[in-house]
Formats: structure tokens, sequence, C-alpha cells
């Protein structure tokens, strides 16, 4: 430990607007470094109960509470992120590993202040059915009672924001549950938000799963209405499971395999930086990122070059030093995964850039080229600094391939005629298609998967409406 953080400060989970801070904790350490952050609360299922009592007393209230008063209180959040910024952003770094700058901690808490504003102007209108001689029907929106979000570990405030603020924009009231890897920005966002939200409006528990798994105690609550959950694919197939015997709400945000297709009219030295930040922002640790590159036999050994001479110029180190532009692998468990993977592929490909793992936790960006579908690099999601390249011939052929197995979240097509890649995009089977660009999320635009990668869709109206039951009132 340096001299730096003599004694690692304990963070606490926040239930009924206390602190709680049980007598166990667990370490969460910098994946730069190995030093240890903070000490993370182990909390209990005995917690998980008094966090949803605590969020179900606050219910009423909160879902009666005037519209513009939730609204107002939705943007007095994005304020107090702000006047934390920098605290938050530096813990977000020393937590999960992506540098300050760039697409990188400050524009996660950034981000998320602006998603917050955008959120409390959105609002659940009465929709009129009908209104006429055979009567009026309206639908109103109701808000549910207590939404459970359980977040992963890649963009731990932004994801928590996605989960939260829709949730007490539209009257619930919400139980918070952070990945072990990265729960301290999320300890301390809903710390700063009970300063100015009403008690138990938002409570936060957290446990590193080797005693109580609170995620699992959530998604099994009889006092859950709803459980909004981003995860593996795996993890959600569990939660579904448990969340069945109670007919809980669910959305589930799951994992991604996402294609992007190279058409042979691009200029590959134009679209280089697009497709390096479509890949590897975040490290590759992002679940819409570009995960399978197919680019057309005419242009693949040149768009192979453009990419390779990027990726060379990026910088990579510790995420609190400025000149990084790359930071590590977020954790030790992810590392392995993407090691394994690319250790097969390297078997079977070229390497062009990257290809075996660096110190520690930082790991070379890696792009290998001459894999086809099969390899466990293009069959399954890699989630981390290391993108398969695939040569195809005709068009049939790469559509065939970018829709082959369970994965839908996105895809992209990438040419220079807008009309023909939207022909292409219309053919691929996933939630999102982008046009010469990849994984943009727009608090404005609805935002899911298909097939495995999810249940119902976050952000826009649609994402609002989910927070909410249909009422219908005929008179
Ligand atoms: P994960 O599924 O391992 O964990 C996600 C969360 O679930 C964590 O908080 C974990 O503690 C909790 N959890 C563990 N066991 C549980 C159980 N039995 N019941 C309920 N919750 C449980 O995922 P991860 O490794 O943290 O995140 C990476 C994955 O998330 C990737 O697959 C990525 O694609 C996906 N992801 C998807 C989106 C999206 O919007 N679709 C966004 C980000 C990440």
């Amino acid at each position: 430990m340096s001299l730096d953080h003599p004694s690692p400060k304990s963070y606490a989970m926040i239930i009924g607007g206390k602190p709680v801070l049980p007598a166990k904790t667990f370490e969460v350490t910098n994946p730069a470094t190995g030093e240890v952050v903070g000490l993370a609360p182990q909390g209990t299922k005995a917690d998980a109960e008094a966090a949803i009592a605590a969020a179900r007393a606050a219910f009423p209230a909160w879902a009666a509470t005037p519209d513009e008063e939730r609204a107002a209180l939705c943007h007095a959040i994005a304020e107090k992120l702000d006047a934390h910024a920098d605290e938050l952003a530096r813990l977000i770094t020393m937590e999960q590993g992506k540098p300050l700058g760039g697409v990188g901690s400050r524009f996660e808490v950034g981000g998320s202040s602006a998603w917050c504003h955008f959120t409390a102007e959105q609002k659940l209108a009465i929709e009129v059915i009908a209104d006429d001689e055979k009567g009026r029907v309206e639908l109103h929106r109701k808000p549910l009672g207590v939404v459970a979000s359980v977040t992963p570990w890649n963009w731990p405030m932004l994801i928590a924001t996605w989960h939260i603020l829709p949730a007490i924009r539209t009257g619930n009231t919400v139980v918070s549950k952070p990945s072990p890897y990265t729960p301290l920005s999320t300890l301390r966002y809903v710390e700063l938000m009970n300063e100015v939200l009403p008690a138990g409006v938002v409570n936060v528990i957290c446990s590193d799963e080797t005693e109580d798994n609170l995620g699992a105690e959530l998604s099994a609550a009889k006092g859950v209405n709803k459980i909004v959950f981003t995860g593996s694919i795996p993890t959600g197939m569990k939660v579904a499971a448990a969340a069945a015997p109670t007919m809980k709400r669910m959305t589930l945000e799951l994992g991604g395999n996402d294609a992007g297709i190279v058409m042979p009219d691009v200029d590959p030295k134009a679209i280089a930086e697009g497709l390096f930040w479509s890949a590897f922002i975040n490290m590759g640790q992002t679940c819409a990122a570009l995960k399978r590159l197919y680019v057309h036999e005419d242009v693949h050994d040149a768009v192979c070059e453009a990419l390779a001479d990027y990726v060379r110029n990026i910088p990579m180190g510790p995420g609190l030093e400025d000149s990084s532009i790359m930071g590590p692998v977020a954790n030790q468990m992810q590392f392995d995964k993407v090691a394994a993977l690319v250790a097969d592929a390297a078997t079977k490909g070229t390497v062009l850039t990257g290809g075996a793992p660096g110190e520690g936790l930082f790991f070379p960006l890696t792009l290998i080229s001459g894999l086809d579908n099969g390899v466990p690099l293009v069959d399954e999601e890699q989630f981390g600094p290391a993108l398969p390249i695939i040569k195809f011939k005709t068009v049939d052929e790469a559509i065939e391939k970018a829709n082959a197995g369970d994965a839908a979240l996105g895809g992209s097509v990438w040419s220079a005629d807008i009309d023909a890649a939207k022909a292409i995009g219309d053919r691929l089977d996933c939630g999102t298609v982008w046009i010469n660009q990849h994984g943009m999320t727009r608090p404005d635009t609805p935002f899911g998967g298909r097939k495995m990668s999810g249940v119902g869709v976050e952000f826009g109206q649609d994402g609002l409406n989910a927070y909410t039951d249909i009422q219908a009132v005929i008179v």
C-alpha cells in the first residue's frame, strides 16, 4: 500500500436513508496497481430484507409526490454529481481501471449527470384511446413499487443511473446492488442521492457473494416488484428463473457479440478511428462494443493495416495518469477469459497487434485476422481488448455469419452508400443497427437486445414506460 493511502476508507450501505456499516468488509482493488482502493460492506440477506422493507415503506409517499417535485429531485441528483465529479471520476478509475480522460471516468460521471437531466424532463402522459359516443378510454401508467437494480462492473455509475433514475422518476423506490468488483462508486453515488431524496427512496446494498448472493436474493424476493438487471446471459437466465414465481416485471440487458460489416466502398484510413473506438471503448468491456469484424475481401488487407496502424499509437497505462488512453482490464476474472480466447485464436489466425498478456492486468490491444465463425474468439463474447477479423466475399455470407449465435444486441454496417448500408442493416437480427459507427446509446432511443441478449428495452419513452404498469380507465 502506498503512503498516499495509509488506511483504506470504508464505504457504507445506505438503508432507509442511514449508513449501514456491517462488521465484515471486503477489499476493492485498483486493477492497474493491485492497491486497495477502499473497503466495501459485506451485506447479508438480512440487509437485503431491511433495504426492501425501507423501499416499501417509502413507496406510498414517493408515488404520491407531485410529478414536478420528482422531476426537480432528478435534476438535483445531477447537480450532486457535478459538484462531486472529480471525486467520483477518481473513484471509478481506481476501482474499474478506465482512464480519467477521453471516453473514461470523467465522461462516465458527466454522462450520468446529463442522463439524470434528460430523465427529469421525461413525462408519463395519459393516453386517450377513445372518446366518442361509446365512452372514453384512458390509459394511465402506475408505478410498480420496489425496483431492484443489479449492475455489472464495466460502466458502474452510468448503468446505475440508467436503472435508478427512470425508476424514481416514475414514482418507484429502489434497492440498488452493484457488482462486487466496482461497488464503491455506486455506494458513494447513492449516499449523495440520499442528501436530496426522502429516506428510503433509493437504498444500496453490497456483498462480494462469498456468503450471501444479494442479487439472487433481490431476484427472488416477494417484496420486489421489478428487477432491472444488466450483466451476462448466464446470470440473466438465473435472474429470470428466480423472478418468475413472484411475476416480477423484468428488464434484462444482457451480453452481446456485435458484428460489424465493412463494405468494399469504404476508405480504410478514414474509418480506422471509428472502428477502433467501436471495438476498444473501455478496453472492449462494453456490452454494445463491436466484437467481430467482417471485412469484404477487396478492402480486407487495407482495413487491417489502417486499424493496426491506429492501434499501435494508443498509449496504455494506469488510469490516473493523464497520458493513458487505455487502462488495464478491470479484473483478473475477465483478464483470464480474454487471455484464453486470444491464446486459442492466435494459433488459428494472424496476430496483427498484441496477442499475448502484458504485465499485471494490462493486456495489449489485440487484432487477429484470418479467423472465421467456429473459433471461440469469434463465437463468444470476449468483453475485452481483442478483435477478431473475418474476410468475406458476398453480402449474404457476411449477414449469415453476423446473425449466427444467440446474442443479438447490436450490429453495424460501414459503407459510403448509406441506403445500401441500411438495406443490409435491415437484414441484421439485433436490437440496434448503426451505420458507419457502433455502440452509441442515446437517452431518447430505446436500447435492448433480441434473442438471448435481453428482455425489454431501456431509454426513450419505451424505457420509461417499462417502470410502470398500465391501468385502463373506461368511463
Ligand atoms: P455478471 O452477470 O457476472 O454480473 C452482473 C451482476 O449480477 C453483478 O452485480 C453480480 O454480482 C450479480 N449477480 C451474480 N450472481 C447473481 C444471481 N444469481 N442473481 C442475480 N444477480 C447476480 O456480469 P458482469 O461480468 O458483471 O458484466 C459483464 C456482462 O454484462 C457482459 O456479458 C456484458 O455484455 C453485459 N452487459 C450488458 C449490457 C447491456 O446493456 N446489454 C451492459 C453492460 C454489460
